[in-house]
């Protein structure tokens, strides 16, 4: 991990990959041109390299596994209700492992490690963002992937966009902390400087994603110390690159397609949506969660759900009558962070925003025919629904749920409420749309990257 003149060998292989997966496509496209004009829908849609969707919508709810979606679920809609996330038409479970340095199996992942695996198709050690386990191969992103082939990107986040599940999409660096320029000390070999990409900020906006939106305000704040930009802050640098820099609900708003943009609503990760007693020993409650915390946060702060529509709105938006497609990536980030709090109303009340985003996804995809909506999540986590009557060692809270009903989650990973940890199953993966007849049975994280790049025509 000490600088080793890598850097530019790492980057020539990113550029290579990407003009590989595009030689490929070529190619592709010759022997498939027929059967990728029969199945577009859009007289627009120019390309027949065997593409199969116009969109990819990829919503990521960190954290979120069969547990956390029943737990949701019985409190929000009752037992048998259903999530518009339980409504996909193709539904499979992914196996969510990373690996060791040396390559052995970890069973239990992080989500650089899982994001680096589902965004490029390959296994990664815990906490790097989408390079290797040696941090030496570097294989494009989807997003890079669909940049490459003429689509519009965008990637929306309730976590700071340097978090790692958004990062994975467009930044390759050594470690996960390297999110702003001063944020580099875990990263010497990708320091500009030395040749490096730099922080995952300035990748960001290197990459030119054209809309990006969500926390994270504090790195892109940061002033840039080193390379061509050295002097002013990333968000100062993004604006003179081209992009429109919005840092409110109401400047959100006024964006109109045709510009790139960069939506930074909170220093850190966005507020939380729901607040309520954390778990303790013996369990709190019963209790009902506080859902008033929404309207009580900075009313500049979009919601999920709004900054989701409004990315859609921009990506799809035809220029001159013309709309090559897009790829967008949605995290509901606090689903985890709240699980790792023991916060039983906290982790609820974001899954219930992120689901409002899947249903706007939906609702998109579903008046078209041509756009994949992919939802899933990341890894697994604590939360576990158990006996009513039940005293845990861990940590435990009583909801009364929704339909009257007493609903136990406990927490028992962590010695503390604050330090619950992930696990290691494997967790729920559903699509619809073109492709999506692949996402059935037991599939693996990097096989997702396959199905997505399937869909847009970069199979490789
Ligand atoms: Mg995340
Ligand atoms: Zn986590």
């Amino acid at each position: 991990m000490i600088g080793n003149g890598l850097s530019g060998v790492r980057w020539a292989m990113v550029f290579s990959g990407v003009l590989g997966a595009a030689l490929a496509v070529a190619l592709i496209g010759l022997v498939g041109l027929g059967q990728g004009l029969a199945q577009s829908r859009d007289d627009d849609d120019d390309d027949g390299g065997g593409r199969k969707a116009k969109n990819v919508i990829l919503l990521i709810g960190d954290g979120m596994d069969e547990q956390q979606i029943t737990a949701a679920r019985n409190y929000e809609l009752g037992a048998d209700g259903r999530f518009a996330l339980d409504t996909l038409r193709y539904t499979g479970d992914k196996t969510t492992y990373s690996v060791t340095e040396s390559g052995e199996p970890d069973y239990t992942p992080e989500s650089a490690s899982t994001a680096t695996a589902f965004s490029t198709g390959q296994k990664t050690v815990d906490g790097r963002i989408s390079t290797d386990r040696n941090d030496r191969d570097i294989h494009p992103t989807i997003l890079e992937l669909a940049k490459s082939r003429g689509l519009k990107t965008g990637n929306v986040s309730t976590a700071e966009l340097t978090d790692a599940t958004p990062a994975a999409q467009m930044a390759h660096v050594a470690a996960r902390s390297c999110q702003g320029p001063r944020d580099m000390a875990a990263c010497p070999q990708d320091r500009k400087s030395v040749g490096g990409p730099g922080s995952i900020a300035e990748q960001s906006i290197d990459n030119r994603v054209d809309v990006l939106l969500g926390g994270g305000a504090q790195r892109y704040d940061q002033p840039i110390t080193e390379g061509p930009d050295a002097g002013q802050t990333v968000a100062q640098d993004a604006a003179e690159d081209g992009y429109r820099v919005v840092r409110t609900e109401q400047e959100l708003a006024s964006v109109r397609p045709g510009q790139r943009v960069l939506g930074l609503f909170n220093a850190g990760n966005q507020a939380q949506e729901w607040t309520g007693q954390l778990a303790s020993n013996p369990p709190s409650g019963p209790q009902v969660c506080n859902e008033a915390n929404r309207d009580q946060r900075a009313t500049s702060e979009p919601s999920l759900a709004q900054q989701t529509e409004k990315a859609i709105e921009l990506l799809g938006a035809r220029n001159r009558g013309q709309s090559k497609g897009f790829f967008l990536q949605v995290e509901g980030a606090s689903i985890d962070k709240r699980a790792h709090a023991s916060d039983p109303c906290g982790q609820i009340g974001e899954l219930v925003a992120f689901d409002k985003a899947v249903e706007l996804a939906l609702d998109y995809a579903r008046q078209r025919g041509d756009t994949q909506v992919m939802v899933t999540g990341d890894h697994a986590h604590t939360p576990q629904i158990l006996e009513d009557d039940s005293n845990p060692p861990g940590f435990a809270s009583r909801l009364t749920t929704k339909e009257g009903q007493v609903e136990t989650i406990s927490y028992g990973t962590g010695r503390t409420p604050s330090s619950q940890e992930h696990t290691g199953a494997q967790i729920r993966i559903a699509a619809e749309g073109p492709n999506a007849e692949e996402v059935t049975g037991l599939i693996d994280d990097t096989d997702q990257f396959g199905i997505m790049a399937g869909a847009i025509g970069s199979r490789r």
